[in-house]
This record gives structure tokens, C-alpha cells and sequence, in this order.
């Protein structure tokens, strides 16, 4: 479960902090980045299935738009917070200058849970929250995605209320549209693809070969399972994954030790990343706790679910033969946590390198929509690779030629990009 005691707003700004004393930055900068630029709070009153009407809280966060339209997704959660969105605002912000794409950082939310809303009232929502914002977002303004518990078919119902508001067609309005209506070939695969672009650069630089590797990820939804997937691809073998069943209100860890069979998962899975349980044991799988994807013995580790789930009160179940960490969530370790990843020398691919695939592909399809003309899925893929290798590659020569944690090295490329737009623009 998520711990509630960390603030991830407050943790952002801790990793911002020690980073902008390491590069030494001025106080009017660090005051300028270290806290949202914009955000909306909204109310959106939608008419439920059965004739009352129900007020949703919901966000918007434009962290900083420096470098160009602010980009990042909108979450559906019923624990969302104000503070989770500035967070992901912010990692947004680094994460579009980290893969050096002209883009800034921003973040949504609407306190809700999908699972209880039937799909009118799931329309009416998006649709709600669109009227709410119509003024404050577009494609040269702030361009939203789908992330947790949102997908295409909700990015077109906000599109489409977009459209009728601004009286024409703006398909880079938003990104992870439905193929059909202007999505990017490659988009779904994005971030998991992405994060094993990262990993497969990673394990080439500790000599290690993908084939004699296993994997335990956190979280089955979309991230995961192209992860899992494009891994087993690569020959390694995923062990066990992790994901909320929300049935019975808590999560559980399937695993099978010689290797989970990625179609057959696929298959008896939800469109919330939910493992049907008696399937899988019928397919079987052991069903171990929801906590127990951390402790596997395996070479490499992914929570690929949600944020604050490596604390100090797990950490040190983390088996002595992980050498690997790929988060790919967003904020997935906390800042004390990750002082005993950096002690025991695990090699660290953070967050926002490793899962920047999403945003990369979604840059991808702003341009193709923004143009009009839409490009074959190898071409999308085999830009993303180049992409992420390439950032990749930046990080880890820094992180080597400085002699700094990698999640450092990533922080001083990004701030120093954004610091050098900030100041190029004469803000600061
Ligand atoms: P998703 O909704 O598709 O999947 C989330 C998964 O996490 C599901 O399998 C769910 O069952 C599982 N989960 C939820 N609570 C859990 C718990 N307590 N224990 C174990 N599993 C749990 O979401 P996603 O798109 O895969 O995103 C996952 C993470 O990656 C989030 O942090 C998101 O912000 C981040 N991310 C997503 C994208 C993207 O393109 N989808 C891009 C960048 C970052």
C-alpha cells in the first residue's frame, strides 16, 4: 500500500533542492522551479446514471513551460491529492528535459474511482473537467495524456468537448488518442518499451547479458506489461508481478519461478491492470501477498505501479541479488530509501529517465497531429529508441565522469536544461 506519511510534493522538492546546490544555482531560479508556475483547482458537478448530481474535485499543474507547451497526463484515483499533481507536475518538467524534448511540465487529477462510475458518467466527467480548463490548456499551452486509470477513449472525449468549445479541430490538443482518431502508432507501448530501452543500455555497461536475467515488477497496467513484454523479448524472464485487486480491496503478488507466460497473463487481465486471481492459479501461478514483488530473488526490480512504495520500512527486504532498479512509476522510491539503494550500490535507473518513453512517443504524436501526417509504427519505435538511448547514454557518462548516483546525474541535466531556458527567456 501507499504510505501516506511521505509527501511527494515535498520529496520532489527535497531532490530538487540537494541537485540545485549541487549545480549551484541561484536562489531566484531555485525559487522559480522549485514550485508549480500555475494551477487550477476545479469543481465538476456531473449528473450520475440515476439522476442526482455528484461534485468531483479535479487539478490541472503547469510546473514550468519554459522550454515549450506543458505536457503530462490526468489521473483518476480516489486518493489523488493536490501535492501528488504538483510532484508529477514537476517530474514532468525534468523528464521532457532529460530526453531533451521542447516540452515543459505539467500534471491532472480528479479525485475518483473509475472502477465505481458507470461509462456516461466516466464521459460526462471528462467532458466536465475539460470545461473547466478549456481556457487554460491547448496545444501551444498545455497538452494532457492519459496516465492512471485514464486511456484513449476518455482523451477523445476530451477532445471532442476541447473542439466544440473552441469551435475547430485541434487533434494535438491531447495525446494517447484511440489509433483511429489520431493517436501515434507505438504510443501504448511507449513507456514500457522504454523503460527496457534504458535497462538493455544499462545491463550492455555492467556486462551483463538480458538472456541469464529475471525480473519482478509492481503493478500489471499498462507501463508493466509492456515492459514485461519487450523483457521477455530481449530473453529475459519475468518471475512475478504485483497488482490491486479491487474486488478484494488489497493486492497480490502471482509468481512463477520459471518464468510468467506474458500472453497468458495479458489475457486474464482487467483494463485496470487487475490479474483475475482464480485464473491465474489455474494458469499456476503461486499467489503471495501484494508486498511480496519486493522480495523476490531476482536481478532486477520494477515498481511499475504507483508512487511511495520503496520506503524505509521495505527497503531491506530488497534481495542482495537485485543489482537492478527501473522505476517505472513515477516517485516510486523515497529520498531515504533511496540513500540505502545508492549504499548498497544497486544501479539505479530513475523514474524519469527510464520512464520518459511515455511522453517521448507522446511528443511523437503532438508533432504528427500538429502536422497531420502520421508515421508507421517502426518509425515511432525506432525514433523512441534513439531517444531514450541517447539520454541514456547523457546520464550515465555524466554519472560516471562526476562520480554521481544516477538519479543525480539525470536531475543535473534536466535542471541545468530548464535553468538555461528560464534564463535565455530573461525570467530570472
Ligand atoms: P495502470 O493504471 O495501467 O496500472 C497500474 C497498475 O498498478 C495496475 O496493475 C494496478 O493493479 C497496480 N496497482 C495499483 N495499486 C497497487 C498496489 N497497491 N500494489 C500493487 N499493484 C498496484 O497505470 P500505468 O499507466 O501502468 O502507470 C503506472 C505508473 O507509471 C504510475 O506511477 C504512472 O504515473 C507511471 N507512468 C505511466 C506512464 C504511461 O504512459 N502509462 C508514463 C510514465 C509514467
Amino acid at each position: 500500500m501507499e504510505d501516506k506519511s511521505y509527501n511527494p510534493f515535498a520529496n520532489a522538492q527535497a531532490q530538487f533542492d540537494r541537485v540545485a546546490a549541487i549545480i549551484g544555482l541561484n536562489e531566484a531560479t531555485c525559487d522559480l522551479l522549485r514550485q508549480p508556475l500555475r494551477e487550477h483547482h476545479v469543481l465538476i458537478p456531473v449528473r450520475m446514471d440515476d439522476g442526482t448530481t455528484k461534485v468531483f474535485k479535479g487539478f490541472r499543474v503547469m510546473h514550468n513551460d519554459a522550454r515549450g507547451p506543458a505536457k503530462g497526463g490526468i489521473r483518476f484515483h480516489p486518493q489523488e491529492t493536490a501535492d501528488t499533481v504538483r510532484a508529477l507536475a514537476m517530474w514532468m518538467t525534468w523528464k521532457c528535459a532529460v530526453v531533451d524534448i521542447p516540452l515543459g511540465g505539467g500534471k491532472g487529477g480528479v479525485i475518483c474511482d473509475p472502477h465505481n462510475l458507470s461509462e456516461t458518467e466516466q464521459e460526462r466527467l471528462c467532458r466536465g473537467w475539460i470545461r473547466q480548463l478549456a481556457k487554460e490548456m491547448g496545444p501551444c499551452i498545455d497538452v494532457p495524456a492519459p496516465d492512471v486509470m485514464t486511456n484513449g477513449k476518455h482523451m477523445l472525449w476530451m477532445l471532442d468537448e476541447f473542439e466544440t468549445i473552441h469551435g475547430g479541430k485541434y487533434p494535438g490538443f491531447i495525446t494517447g488518442k484511440p489509433i483511429e482518431m489520431g493517436g501515434s502508432l507505438g504510443r501504448t507501448e511507449a513507456t514500457g518499451f522504454g523503460t527496457i530501452y534504458v535497462l538493455r543500455e544499462a545491463l550492455k555497461d555492467l556486462g551483463i547479458k538480458p538472456e541469464n536475467t529475471s525480473l519482478s515488477i509492481q503493478g500489471f497496467g499498462n507501463v508493466a506489461q509492456y515492459a514485461a513484454r519487450m523483457f521477455t523479448k530481449l530473453g529475459g524472464k519475468v518471475v512475478a508481478v504485483s497488482c490491486w485487486d479491487n474486488g478484494e480491496k488489497t493486492s497480490y503478488t502471482y509468481r512463477k519461478k520459471d518464468g510468467l507466460a506474458m500472453d497468458t497473463l495479458a489475457g486474464i487481465t482487467d483494463t485496470f491492470g487487475c490479474i483475475n486471481k482464480e485464473k491465474a492459479v489455474a494458469a499456476g501461478c503461486e499467489v503471495l501477498p501484494g508486498d511480496a514483488w519486493i522480495e523476490q530473488d531476482v536481478d532486477i526490480l520494477m515498481p511499475a505501479a504507483l508512487e511511495n512504495q520503496i520506503t524505509p520500512a521495505n527497503v531491506n527486504r530488497i534481495s542482495r541479488q537485485v543489482k537492478i532498479l527501473l522505476e517505472g512509476a513515477n516517485g516510486p522510491t523515497t529520498p531515504d530509501a533511496d540513500d540505502t539503494i545508492k549504499e548498497r550500490g544497486i544501479f539505479l535507473l530513475p523514474d524519469f529517465l527510464a520512464n520518459a518513453g511515455g511522453v517521448t512517443c507522446s511528443y511523437f504524436e503532438q508533432v504528427q497531429s500538429n502536422s497531420n501526417y502520421y508515421w508507421e509504427k517502426e518509425e515511432v519505435l525506432e525514433k523512441l529508441d534513439t531517444k531514450m538511448t541517447s539520454a541514456y547514454r547523457a546520464v550515465r557518462e555524466l554519472a560516471q565522469r562526476k562520480n554521481l548516483y544516477m538519479r543525480d546525474a539525470a536531475y543535473v541535466i534536466a535542471i541545468n536544461r530548464v535553468a538555461q531556458a528560464v534564463r535565455m527567456r530573461g525570467w530570472v
